[in-house]
């Protein structure tokens, strides 16, 4: 008996499960030299993308403060100290109107974000009106409000939603350390729902909330491995929210940033990369070294939901400087995929 339990504990060693191999793969990639590790996700990203084309979206808070969830980050959670006061869900002409000046400016694609557990379905209809209303005027849409139901997923598809955002924040093993009014399960759930209705999946996460660096790894990894990668990944970095649990948190080493975006690239070769949350506090020359390593994406417009953004006359000042061309927003009407090239 003894000598079966230990032949077993020996094959465990040497087999490791699939999770650790790939985690144990992907931390390799990471912990390049810094030079090949660059050098890899720039070729991979050549491949696939322009090197010197970025896309613009732009967000806008159609319903903000006052959700019901316990995210350690957020300052629009009624249970953080922030206390951020409750909105009601925005008219639709205010947003069609934010939507024609993000247009105006350059966005390609204009994602509504409502501080939601859950959609209701007494919104759907205004939602809806939403989505078509920013279509029309030629944008790619995108919503992010919280779970699904498959029904909700369906209806939102069939007004034309192109994009849903849902992140899964950080690993499946530190999730628990930031929410819990719902499981790592419930988000991959949803993500689930969202490509079944035929609406592209934008999926990323959080970094800089005391998480190591294996669970930024494992996050990626888990994007990565999922039925199909999502066809968006924003990158966050902590924003420190005044009255939240994690008001105090430590900012992320610059080059770790680089090395994820850069890992990122190499895991999901055709997924567009997305700085979002955190280009105030980066340097131009960070977010230059970000878009060598692979990042194409950025929020464009002075606030993101609740939180600050650069002006957009400082970022087409630095596109100029790089000599990035904004993509055009006709190459993004409709549903067509006009991503990867
Ligand atoms: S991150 Fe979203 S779900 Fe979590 S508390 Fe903030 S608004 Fe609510």
């Amino acid at each position: 008996m003894q000598i079966a339990q230990e032949t077993a504990l020996k094959d465990a060693i040497a087999a490791p499960d699939r999770a650790e191999t790939d985690l144990a793969a992907a931390l390799s990639i990471y912990n390049m030299p810094f030079m090949d590790l660059l050098h890899r996700a720039h070729t991979v990203h050549r491949a696939h993308f322009d090197p010197n084309r970025i896309q613009l979206s732009q967000l806008l808070s159609i319903k903000t403060g006052g959700c019901p969830e316990d995210c350690a980050y957020c300052g629009q959670s009624a249970r953080n100290g922030a206390q951020l006061p409750a909105s009601k869900l925005m008219e639709v002409e205010r947003v069609l109107a934010e939507a024609r000046k993000a247009k105006a400016a350059g966005a390609t694609r204009y994602c509504m974000g409502a501080a939601w557990r859950e959609p209701k379905d007494r919104d759907l209809p205004v939602l809806e009106a939403m989505i078509r209303g920013v279509r029309d005027l030629g944008l790619e849409s995108c919503m992010t409000l919280g779970m699904l139901s498959t029904e909700q997923a369906r209806r939102l598809s069939a007004a034309g939603l192109d994009y849903y955002n849902h992140n899964i924040d950080t690993s499946e093993a530190f999730y628990p350390e930031v929410i819990g009014s719902r499981t790592f399960g419930d988000r991959i759930e949803t993500l689930a729902r969202v490509r079944e209705a035929g609406i592209k999946v934008c999926s990323g996460g959080i970094l800089g909330m005391g998480e190591a660096i294996a669970d930024r790894v494992a996050m990626l990894l888990t994007l990565a491995q999922l039925p199909e990668p999502p066809d968006s990944v924003p990158i966050n970095l902590l924003m420190p929210q005044a009255g939240t649990p994690l008001a105090k948190a430590e900012p992320v080493d610059p080059i770790a940033l680089v090395r994820l975006i850069a890992l990122g690239r190499i895991l999901m070769p055709r997924s567009v990369l997305r700085l979002s949350a955190g280009r105030t506090a980066m340097s131009d020359e960070l977010q230059a070294m970000c878009f060598f390593a692979g990042a194409n994406s950025i929020f464009m417009g002075d606030k993101l939901l609740t939180a600050g953004n650069p002006e957009a006359d400082h970022d087409r000042a630095l596109f100029d400087r790089l000599g990035l061309r904004p993509e055009a927003v006709d190459a993004h009407a409709g549903h067509d995929d006009a991503g990867p090239v």
